[in-house]
């Protein structure tokens, strides 16, 4: 059964419930029994790895200004 995180505003706290993915968007009491709650994104994997883009940045990207050699520079 997935695990799903709640916080829950009147405590400033978030906590974790175990049910069925169904139930998943259903309100959720915090163990102290607020209802003021929001689900969070899920934090465990359950097949699937979270692809992160890598930071490659292409070479050179300075801007070329070759005015100064031609004399159109004053
Ligand atoms: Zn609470």
């Amino acid at each position: 059964m997935p695990r799903y995180e709640y916080r829950c505003r009147p405590c400033d706290e978030t906590f974790e419930l175990s049910r069925p993915m169904a139930e998943s968007s259903d309100p959720a009491s915090c163990p102290a029994g607020h209802e003021d709650t929001v689900k969070l994104l899920s934090t465990v994997a359950v097949g699937g790895s979270a692809s992160s883009a890598p930071a490659s940045a292409p070479a050179g990207g300075g801007g070329g200004g070759g005015c100064c050699g031609g004399g159109c520079c004053g």
